[in-house]
């Protein structure tokens, strides 16, 4: 063993890879591709903390060789993933591509964690692809699954991002980088599809008994756990799009392959934030038919559940009609779980307790009092917590003045004070979120070297739900010349 070897292994992996175990069928052996003068640019000490993992002591050029997946710590295993998507509603073949999983890190309190390399270089998956990423888009899911996490979404995390010293080439020569990934699993709901295109009943099932053991062991007791997995991955991936409506995340690219099994937010490509408060608003330049937009994000995830129903019609019933029957009554129940569920999440954003046959018209006028006057969605929040913000002055609108007061008339119903009501508010109404310009100004001076703009963002977005000083800045919406914002899947 080297020396470098023995450094990276003091960091307290402790490697259990369950999934490198599963039939052939499932994944590839794979190591990362080495790159050629590896550079750490962020490592994430909190995560890292989280993680029980202590890298402090690691030598900064180890630090490279490890996360470039130039060196691998004793007891990693890394393969690539098959797995298959709908992509944009057209079924694939796909698989890790350009990530490699280099193991199954379980932490102190026995949480398993995947640990992925992604832009780590060419698989049997790639297709036509280079395997590779780069710096920019790589820094970008940093930056937003981070935000994320601290906005209390479930989502992938990111623990540290090298640059490669080498150029991937897009439309022009970019800087090579690597993510570090962690994630809770890399199944998705892809990964169900890829097993059930392949037609081997036998290694469904495991893929199934995997994931009950691994996400959800108290479905194993069920009386029908296919069933029950699906009403339960129905119910995690309800509560991740109220997240995103609650805040105005936009993915931007939900796939089946980009939906995971255990519910959190993946694959941060063409995403982004809301800020003007429009149903219709898509970033992506890739969506010309507006299938991922920010209104349809309820109903792309009960049509991806559906295919996910699909691949275990098998498990949940031998008499495939009486299958198809329950598993649809099922996908069926989505509308009325998730218009429940959205309507607590609202009332929630205006510090209402309980109920009022009128609440969902007093919430539904007022999204349509943002859309047409083309209010910010996260500051109109902050208005009515009184937060200060710089451009108030459309609240001042005689309309908004008319609705506020029905809305003060409501929350008079519940004798509260106002105390606990800014309380509420405060809870799920987020003050800073990563705003499109500013992680494009964050990207820009990365990409020039200089990492300070975004170690300033990070650092205001720990704390997004909090009034600290002097971030008048990061609360503005996008000047009116960059009201055409895109985002690129060419990442
Ligand atoms: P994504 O759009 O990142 O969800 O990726 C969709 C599929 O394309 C996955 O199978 C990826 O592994 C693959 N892919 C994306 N970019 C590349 C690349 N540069 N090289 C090889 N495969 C890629
Ligand atoms: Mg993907």
């Amino acid at each position: 063993m080297t020396n470098s070897n023995i450094d990276i292994d003091k960091a307290g992996w402790s490697f259990d890879n369950t999934y490198a175990k599963l039939p052939e069928d499932f994944l590839v052996k794979q190591t990362p591709i080495p790159v050629k003068s590896p550079e750490i640019i962020i490592l994430n000490k909190d995560l890292s903390k989280d993680l029980g993992l202590d890298f402090t002591n690691i030598k900064e050029e180890n630090l490279s060789q490890l996360f470039s997946g130039n060196l691998l710590p004793t007891g990693s295993e890394s393969i690539a993933q098959a797995y298959a998507g709908h992509q944009f509603g057209h079924f694939t073949m796909l698989g890790d591509g350009r990530a490699v999983l280099m193991g199954e890190h379980v932490s102190k309190n026995g949480d398993r964690h995947d640990i992925q390399f992604k832009g780590s270089g060419k698989t049997p998956f790639s297709r036509s692809g280079d395997g590779r990423a780069a710096l920019g888009p790589m820094l970008r899911e940093y930056i937003i699954s981070e935000a994320m996490h601290e906005l209390g979404v479930p989502t992938t995390r990111s623990l540290a991002v090298v640059k490669t010293g080498e150029n991937v080439i897009r439309e022009i020569h970019l800087p090579g980088a690597i993510l570090t990934r962690i994630a809770a699993s890399h199944i998705r709901v892809g990964t169900f599809q890829y097993i059930a295109a392949t037609q081997k009943e036998q290694n469904l099932k495991v893929l199934f008994d995997y994931v009950i053991n691994r996400h959800y062991p108290n479905i194993k007791n069920s009386k029908n756990q296919a069933l029950d997995l699906l009403k339960t991955i129905m119910n995690v991936q309800i509560n991740l799009v109220i997240n995103w409506m609650r805040i105005g995340f936009i993915h931007g690219v939900m796939n089946t392959d980009n939906v995971s099994i255990c519910g959190e937010t993946i694959d941060y490509g063409p995403c982004a934030f809301m800020d003007t408060y429009n149903p219709d608003t898509i970033f992506s330049s890739i969506d010309q038919q507006a299938r991922y937009s920010f209104s349809n994000q309820p109903k792309i995830i009960k049509w991806n559940l559906a295919r996910f129903a699909e691949c275990i019609i098998t498990l949940i019933d031998d008499n495939k009609d009486k299958a198809v029957e329950i598993a649809t009554e099922v996908i069926n129940s989505f509308e009325r779980i998730y218009e429940e569920k959205w309507l607590n999440m609202m009332r929630d954003k205006l510090g209402l307790f309980g109920e009022h046959i009128n609440d969902q018209i007093l919430i539904t006028e007022l999204l349509k009092w943002m859309d047409k006057n083309k209010a910010d969605y996260t500051n109109t929040f902050c208005f009515l917590m009184n937060e200060k913000f710089s451009d108030n002055e459309i609240y001042n609108d005689e309309n908004f003045l008319i609705w506020k007061k029905r809305w003060k008339d409501r929350l008079e119903l519940n004798n509260n004070n106002q105390e606990k009501y800014l309380k509420l508010m405060h809870s799920v109404n987020p003050i800073i979120i990563p705003r499109n310009h500013k992680v494009e100004e964050a990207l820009t001076a990365a990409n020039n070297g200089d990492l300070e703009v975004m170690n300033k963002l990070l650092a205001v977005l720990k704390k997004p739900y909090e009034s600290q000083n002097s971030i008048i800045d990061f609360q503005s919406p996008a000047p009116s010349s960059d009201k055409a914002y895109q985002t690129f899947c060419g990442t």
